[in-house]
């Protein structure tokens, strides 16, 4: 039997997952670390945590498997995008890494609309300038830490700097290098005219691979620490949204992706680059090579049904602890009482700002049609109903760039809810559907490995030999007009709420 290992450099932990062949996952470990915030909107993590993280992840999966690395036929790596790792001519990392999620670049990002302009931006890169994006914080570097940026010849991302202490290659692929703003996303190479407008070094990058194929082998010191065989093959693998959507099978046109962790993202690959100026959407290479993919992303999904279960649901919490069960099934439970509609109540969910389709720091949330008459079930039924919206924004994004739609699948925390999922089919008008595979990014980066590992001869040859559909909820007639209804009023509060959001958000600044 032959296996496959799959590593998620998240941002609080790695998870490394051994999948056998007919994509059976024989064991899965996690091992978190901290996330740095050295000042207010800074984020940054010690690129040797993420190693020591990963040896011991991989470690775990030999002493809970039984296995070792002898039977792994290949690796592949995932992990969060957009991090920038800056590396000296003896390749030692020169600082902590910038992460995703750190906001310090958005002088660096204004100076790159003006210097260069919308249009050239999206015709180099296909993407806007965006602070969570790596080249500008190489610009912030250059600006506020000259005596670090000096020292810089290699920039690499989170995973690929795993790559480099597995493999010794410097080497990404198109997916995850898609978000740093240096890549020619439709041409899948690094844009040559961007980096000459930003000054930077075309030397700094690292080779672009295409996701399935192999880029190095594991060398004898990595054996050493982590078990894996020298020469084992380490494939491209894939930023976390790629390699979770090859994970979750968002491989063909038709088949969309819903993700309702924490934040939501809603998915679709796409055959043509559809890169659209001015769009919310973002338009990055697909870990399936020479495929596209697009996606929307709204900020407080999953975040507004836990905000809303921290502060009112103490009743739901004490008696989940009594009887051993989820404070968020008590909750949902009375939402399903409430009925569609919840009774005229609308929830926008902007709680932690927005991005798609508002790119809107300042946007808030709220409960929009209160009446005596509504109790804690209608609230929680509009918070559901109000991040199904929500997504349904981004959904009508991508099906105005041409995105076919023929079923929609859900991951993450919020998909266990059965509820949730009959509200998301209404809502999208459209089968919602989950699937068996939840290891999400490893699961997909293990499957990249199989394919450049030769088990499988294609990303979808992979994902129709290991994902099956394990729950299918159908639009229901009654429910569509309702929502379709409820849908356009939701649709017409931000315009009418926003200059008030911002007075209420510069209230408290
Ligand atoms: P993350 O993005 O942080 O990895 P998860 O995918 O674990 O998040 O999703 C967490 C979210 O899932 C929670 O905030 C909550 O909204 C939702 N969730 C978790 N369990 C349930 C449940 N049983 N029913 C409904 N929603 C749930």
């Amino acid at each position: 039997m032959l296996y496959l290992l799959g590593i998620d450099i998240g941002t609080s932990g790695t998870k490394a997952v051994l999948v056998e062949e007919d994509g059976r996952v024989v064991a899965s470990s996690y091992v978190e670390y901290p996330l740095s915030q050295p000042r207010q909107g800074w984020a940054e993590q010690d690129p040797e945590q993420w190693w020591q993280a990963v040896v011991a992840a991989v470690q775990a999966i030999w002493a809970k498997s039984g296995l070792d690395g002898r039977d792994v036929a290949g690796v592949g790596l995932s992990g969060q995008m957009h991090g920038a790792v800056v590396l000296d001519a003896n390749y030692q990392v020169l600082r902590p890494a910038i992460l995703w999620c750190d906001q310090r670049t958005g002088g660096e990002c204004t100076w790159m609309y003006q210097e260069i302009g919308e249009e050239k931006l999206y015709q180099w890169t296909g993407n806007p300038a965006l602070p969570g994006f790596t080249a500008p914080k190489l610009v912030w570097l250059r600006r506020h830490e000259p005596e670090i940026y000096n020292q810089i010849r290699h920039v690499l991302l989170p995973k690929d700097y795993i790559r480099f202490r597995l493999t010794g290659e410097l080497a990404t692929e198109v997916s995850d290098a898609s978000g740093t703003l240096l890549l020619d996303v439709a041409a899948r190479r690094w844009s040559g005219e961007m980096l000459a407008a930003l000054d930077l070094p075309r030397e700094w990058l690292p080779r672009v691979h295409e996701s399935p194929e192999i880029t190095g082998q594991i060398t004898p010191e990595a054996a050493a620490a982590t078990g894996l065989p020298a020469g084992t093959p380490v494939v491209g693998g894939g930023g976390d949204q790629a390699a979770g959507a090859v994970g979750t099978g968002i491989v063909e046109e038709g088949i969309l992706s819903a993700a309702l962790g924490t934040s939501g993202v809603v998915f679709a690959m796409t055959a043509k680059p559809s890169i659209q100026p001015g769009s919310t959407l973002h338009a990055f290479c697909h870990a399936v090579p020479g495929k596209w993919h697009l996606m929307g992303v709204m900020l407080a999904a999953g975040a507004s049904l836990q905000w809303f279960r921290n502060q009112l649901g103490g009743e739901e919490i004490k008696e989940a602890a009594a009887t051993g069960t989820d404070p968020y099934d008590l909750l949902t439970a009375r939402a399903a009482e409430a009925g569609p509609g919840a009774e005229g109540l609308l929830f926008l969910p902007y709680l932690l700002g927005e991005r798609t389709p508002h790119p809107d720091p300042a946007a808030r949330g709220g409960f929009i049609g209160l009446t005596m008459r509504h109790r804690k079930g209608h609230l929680v039924r509009a918070v559901l109903e109000g991040v199904a919206f929500g997504l349904r924004d981004s959904l009508e994004l991508l099906q105005q760039a041409g995105v076919k739609v023929e079923e929609i699948r859900v991951s993450g925390g919020g998909a266990r809810s059965p509820l949730w999922r009959q509200i998301l089919a209404g809502v999208f008008k459209h089968p919602v559907t989950t699937v068996n595979s939840t290891d999400g990014p490893a699961f997909g980066a293990a499957l990249l490995a199989g394919v450049g590992a030769g088990i499988y001869p294609s990303v979808e040859a992979a994902c129709r030999s290991t994902i099956k559909v394990t729950s299918r909820a159908e639009p229901v007639l009654s429910e569509v007009s309702a929502y379709d209804h409820l849908y356009a009023l939701y649709k017409s509060l931000y315009p009418l709420l926003r200059d008030t959001m911002h007075d209420l958000t510069k209230l408290t600044e």
